[in-house]
């Protein structure tokens, strides 16, 4: 029979120690042990292994003390029935609130339709206001989605698979935890979708030999070309697609595999952002890049705070190859996305001690702290999240919590439609920036609002978790006064747009 993870493999990935962060690891470990004592998991094996490998998984990513206990313990309200009132007297308040957030999400379920899931994945977000609750979940359905082997009933299977494809990896990836959700992605993708799994993997072993013959020459030609050009302190390593996502592209390159450059993608990690320009220029110089493949996320962060140069290059083989260009801080980022901010330092040491494959494979080997800010190219989506992460970089980690706990959704407000679905607005948008964030066509012919049942004049700012009704005349337009209380971009634009129509008409 399996056993447990041991309290010190915990303990030694934590990344405090504390004597009270230790006190409370330990006790969190023995009182969740104690309470699940009697149960036992679809493998047969004690209960108890899934919280312990939690607390494990939370520890090994770099999360504090507070949050390794309440993964410890996420199980013991629901499902041994332990009292909140112990949890919190043993623990405090915090421990108990992100034990109760993982315990009302787990009552959410999935319907399998498309809209109600993209709903469903952020009332999700809406619903967690501390973000060590999500954490802790998608720490939670890594354990359960691995181990799904055990799950008897294969529909049972297939639904945690897809429900994990569809709202778990977006949220890891929204919070830039790629490591993570990569880890989601293949280890669901085989129950949700058997069929194209294998049918991926079969493409894959074929290309997998001739893919890092390529990597291997390019590598070392490269670092000549670097060297040359007066480049010396970088390092490189291969990036190996997730075969969930290469199945993902597969189908939109009509499974037409020879069109894939990336599914060994070549990496350099470089100190500085001018270095990496530098490098383009060079690589560029000695490479034909392929046309259209250039991106500059750097100076164009993706929206949830990525950053890199990517570039495509014909290797002269009849083949070409995805390079990576970024420095130590934008890869750290890059891999633990939110986790990142808390302990790297601490996280970077555990590796070497625990040997787990999936976070000592991405990690960084850090030769000097570097940390570079972005170029430019803010956009309005990456705001809130890069604002919270540029705080960060200075702020003790104490701080960072609080600030997380606060600021992470406080950017963002989650309206309901009277159908139940959730439409994602920025704080103090207006009916009129909800009805067109809907559709145009109702932005158009609105001639009043309801909120949480009450008619309200136009300009109420609306508040999370308003239910909002937009009231339309068949006849009705924009007025220009509009334009002064619509506060998003998309409004203003389709209300200039109308006013402008209209005039044309007169
Ligand atoms: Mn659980």
């Amino acid at each position: 029979m399996a056993q447990a993870r041991p309290l010190k493999d915990i303990i030694g990935a934590l990344s405090s120690k504390t004597e009270p962060d230790i006190a409370l690891v330990s006790a969190a470990y023995e009182l969740s042990k104690e309470a699940h004592k009697e149960q036992k998991r679809f493998s047969g094996d004690p209960y108890f292994i899934h919280p312990a490998e939690v607390g494990y998984l939370l520890a090994s990513y770099g999360l504090d003390a507070i949050t390794v206990a309440a993964g410890l313990l996420h199980d013991t309200v629901e499902d041994a029935g332990l009292p909140a009132k112990t949890i919190e007297e043993k623990f405090g308040s915090d421990v108990l609130t992100i034990v109760q957030g993982v315990t009302k999400l787990g009552a959410l379920r999935y319907q399998g339709v498309e809209r109600h899931t993209e709903s469903l994945r952020k009332l999700f977000a809406a619903t967690a206001q501390d973000i060590r609750v999500l954490i802790v979940k998608l720490m939670d359905r890594l354990h359960n989605v691995r181990t799904l082997n055990h799950v008897p009933r294969p529909d049972k299977r297939k639904r945690i698979a897809l429900e994990t494809l569809e709202i778990y990896a977006p949220i890891a990836d929204r919070l830039g935890m790629s490591v993570l959700k990569n880890e989601l992605e293949d280890a669901a993708f085989p129950y949700a979708f058997q069929k194209e799994y294998e049918k991926t993997r079969e493409l894959l072993k074929e290309k997998t030999r001739e893919n890092e013959k390529r990597l291997e020459k390019t590598e070392h030609d490269l670092k000549r070309e670097l060297a040359d050009a007066g480049i010396r302190t970088f390092r490189t390593e291969a990036r190996v697609k997730g075969i969930y996502s290469l199945f993902r592209k597969l189908e939109r390159k009509k499974w037409d595999i020879t069109s894939i450059y990336d599914i060994r993608a070549l990496r350099i990690i470089f100190p500085t952002v001018a270095d990496c320009y530098s490098a383009l220029g060079v690589i560029h110089g000695h490479w034909r890049p392929v046309p259209g493949k250039i991106k500059d996320y750097i100076a164009f962060p993706k929206p949830n705070g990525y950053q890199s140069i990517h570039t495509t290059v014909y290797t002269g083989d009849g083949g070409a190859l995805e390079i990576q260009l970024r420095t130590e801080a934008q890869h750290r980022e890059a891999q633990y996305g939110i986790a990142s901010h808390l302990t790297y330092k601490e996280v970077q040491e555990n590796q070497e001690r625990s040997g787990l494959g999936w976070v000592t494979q991405f990690l960084p080997k850090l030769t000097r702290a570097s940390s570079t800010p972005a170029l430019a190219g803010d956009t309005p989506t990456l705001k809130w999240v890069q604002e919270l992460a540029d705080g960060v970089g200075t702020a003790q980690s104490e701080e960072y919590l609080d600030t997380l706990k606060s600021d992470f959704f406080s950017h963002r407000i989650f309206i309901f439609t009277p159908k139940g679905d959730v439409i994602d607005m920025p704080i103090h948008a207006t009916p009129i920036d909800f009805a067109y964030a809907i559709h145009s066509d109702i932005g158009d012919v609105m001639s009043g609002a309801r909120v949480n049942g009450k008619m309200v004049s136009l300009d109420t700012p609306l508040h999370n978790g308003d239910l909002v009704e937009i009231i339309t005349k068949p006849k009705g337009k924009p007025s220009q006064k509009w334009l002064s209380i619509a506060k998003t971009s998309l409004a203003k634009k389709q209300i200039k747009s109308a006013l402008t129509s209209a005039q044309k008409k007169a």
